[in-house]
């Protein structure tokens, strides 16, 4: 299947051949047409597999649908990653593959000052990419806002659970709107990514890797 197939915009489909993608990987070709149609999704893929542009190039094409705001934004999507090293992964495949967008993507996570991420903040965010203690402490100050989040993904939610990250992910989701679409990713469909999914999705389609 080619990615023009799936339902992706031409500003997409054009980001995509200049990264040198021609075909979608497995995890891509079936979850891409589920989360374009805006359904919730459980995606069991390792790391490799492609699934960062599997929940990211939806995500792209659905906040591009709708015209942004004027003025400093707030975030439409968020995603939750366990690492710093994670967060720049992802935020950097966000931003090639929304190179011909007019999306703006922005990190937030710990070991770092927080000036320049509030100031990052107060510009304005289309895509805010997290690590969920970070945040907590940008929303506690009252620099982060999620009630505008229409897009929601926990992505390797195995490792977030590893670290002990269930409490301050349960307060970070109490501040996102429960009417949103939501993608969750990890390894395995273990009993506890069960729970978890059973409480953050609604009518998930599944697809493993
Ligand atoms: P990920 O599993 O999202 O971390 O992606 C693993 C690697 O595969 C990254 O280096 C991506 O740039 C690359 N990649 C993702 N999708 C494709 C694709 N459809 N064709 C070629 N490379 C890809």
């Amino acid at each position: 299947t080619p990615f023009a197939a799936l339902g992706l915009s031409p500003a997409l489909l054009r980001a995509l051949s200049e990264t040198g993608y021609t075909t979608p990987t497995p995890i891509q070709a079936q979850a891409i047409p589920f989360a374009l149609q805006g359904r919730d999704l459980l995606g069991a893929a390792q790391t490799g597999t492609g699934k960062t542009a599997a929940f990211g190039l939806p995500l792209l094409q659905q906040l591009a649908r709708d015209t942004p705001a004027k003025g400093p934004r707030k975030p439409r999507a968020l995603v939750l990653v366990p690492t710093r090293e994670l967060a720049v992964q992802v935020a950097d495949s966000l931003k090639a593959y929304g190179r011909h967008l007019r999306v703006n993507v922005t990190m937030v996570f710990g070991g770092v000052g927080m000036q320049p991420q509030i100031d990052n903040l107060r510009r304005g965010v289309d895509v805010l990419v997290a690590c969920p203690g970070r945040l907590l402490d940008h929303l506690d100050s009252g620099h982060a806002k999620l009630d505008a989040v229409e897009l929601l993904v926990l992505d390797e939610a195995d490792r977030m659970l590893d670290m002990g990250f269930l409490p301050s992910i349960k307060r970070v989701l109490a501040r996102v709107p429960q009417q949103r679409q939501t993608m969750m990713f990890s390894a395995t469909f273990e009993p506890r990514i069960r729970a978890l999914a059973m409480e953050l999705l609604k009518n998930p389609a599944e697809v493993q890797v």
